[in-house]
Parts: structure tokens; C-alpha cells; sequence
């Protein structure tokens, strides 16, 4: 009581993205805010779903089948976090979209279970283009050849790419991550023939804004929903 709800929270960033989007002549309807719910009850995802959200990312495979089981299946949910070859099953045929592949093994695995379950899982590639050992994610130099890969792969779609910048106190520390993955995204489109690459998943509650103006069309947004 007191606190900012759920619904209040969510109206908050949805205007931040539509005045993001406005400034840089851009339709707000073109950008879909992923509710990331990790590590938060299930009363304050439905009261997100109350406030007429549907799309929600986990980042843990144990976590995501949870949901599953509990909410049913009507949202829309999506994987983001680092997953485990031994995991793929509990995802893939589970979700909308994985965010986070990032490699060849994992591609290879996700396409297999696909594949054996007859559907075809859409995925993002996740670059690193911050440098940091820490961070999952393809280095740039190493995308063109994973989507070749891809590309031979009949049960995997590729939809896009996703990075996360560094974690810093300033949004603006982030543009020239962000710019640099629209870069590469229009680069490799430009380069490998058939190559569709129409979602850039980057933004979160640090930095939503500054990817907006930098062409994110996916915003994974956690804290500034659900910090209650
Ligand atoms: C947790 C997480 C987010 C959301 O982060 P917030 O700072 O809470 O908005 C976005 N993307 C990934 C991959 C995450 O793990």
C-alpha cells in the first residue's frame, strides 16, 4: 500500500517509450515491451496481465516451466537467459522466441529439438559487443558464420539479434552498444543473401529509451515493472 503498483509502473514505461518514440519520429506501435518477470511472484505477473500485458521473458529454464504450468500458456513468453544444452527441451516448442542463443552448439541443439518435436522455434542471435568475459553472446565477427549456419537449419528461424549493453549508471553509456548491433543487423542483411534480421532486442530498465532512439523494436523490461 502506497507503493507504486504494478499497473502504474507499467503505464510509466509504456509513456516513456511512446515519448522515446515520438522524439525520433518513430510509431510506438512498432515496439513491443517484453515484461521481464524473473524472480518475481506470480500475483505481480497477473497483475501486469490485469493491466493488459501479454508478453513475459524468463531467464531460467526451471523458472519458465513453472510459469508455464501455473499461468497456462494464453501469455506470450519468451527465454533471455544463458541456456544450458541440457535445458533446450524445457524451452524450445515452450515459448515465442529465444533471445539468447549464443553459439554454434546451442544453435545446433535448439534446431535438434525443434526438429524431433516437428516446429520450427524462432530465435535471436545474442552478440557481446561489450567485450566483457562475463557476458554471453556471439562476438561480432563470429555472426555472419552462425547465420550461415542457421540458414541450413530448417527448424529454427531467425528473427533478429540481441545484445545487453554494460551495466552503468548513465542510459547514454549504452548508445554506442545499441548502435553498433543496428549496424551489424543492417550490415549482415546487406551481406547474406535472404537474411531478414527485423527484430533488435536491446533495452532494459537502464537504458529502454536510448535503444529506442537507437532502433529497438524489443524492449526487455524487468526492474522498472515489477520494483514494487
Ligand atoms: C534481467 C534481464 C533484463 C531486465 O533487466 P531490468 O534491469 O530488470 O530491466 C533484460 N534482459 C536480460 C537478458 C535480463 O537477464
Amino acid at each position: 500500500m502506497g507503493l507504486p503498483a504494478v499497473r502504474e509502473n507499467l503505464a510509466s514505461v509504456r509513456e516513456r517509450i511512446a515519448s522515446a518514440a515520438r522524439r525520433c519520429g518513430r510509431d510506438a506501435a512498432e515496439i513491443t515491451l517484453v515484461a521481464v518477470s524473473k524472480n518475481m511472484p506470480d500475483s505481480l505477473v497477473l497483475e501486469a496481465v490485469e493491466a493488459g500485458q501479454r508478453v513475459f521473458a524468463e531467464n531460467r529454464a526451471q523458472e519458465l516451466a513453472g510459469r508455464l504450468r501455473r499461468l497456462g500458456r494464453d501469455l506470450e513468453w519468451h527465454f533471455i537467459g544463458h541456456l544450458q544444452r541440457n535445458k533446450v527441451n524445457m524451452v524450445v516448442g515452450n515459448v515465442a522466441l529465444i533471445h539468447s542463443v549464443d553459439s554454434k552448439r546451442l544453435l545446433e541443439a535448439v534446431a535438434a529439438r525443434a526438429r524431433d518435436i516437428q516446429m520450427v522455434q524462432d530465435i535471436l542471435l545474442q552478440v557481446n559487443l561489450t567485450g566483457e568475459e562475463s557476458k554471453y553472446g556471439l562476438e561480432e565477427g563470429e555472426v555472419a558464420y552462425v547465420l550461415e549456419i542457421a540458414a541450413g537449419l530448417s527448424s529454427v528461424r531467425v528473427r533478429g539479434l540481441m545484445t545487453m549493453a554494460a551495466l552503468a549508471d548513465n542510459p547514454e553509456a549504452s548508445r554506442r552498444c545499441f548502435r553498433r548491433l543496428r549496424e551489424l543487423r543492417d550490415r549482415l542483411e546487406g551481406e547474406i543473401e535472404g537474411t531478414s534480421l527485423e527484430i533488435l532486442s536491446m533495452g532494459m530498465t537502464q537504458d529502454f529509451e536510448v535503444a529506442v532512439e537507437e532502433g529497438a523494436n524489443m524492449l526487455r523490461v524487468g526492474t522498472a515493472i515489477f520494483a514494487t
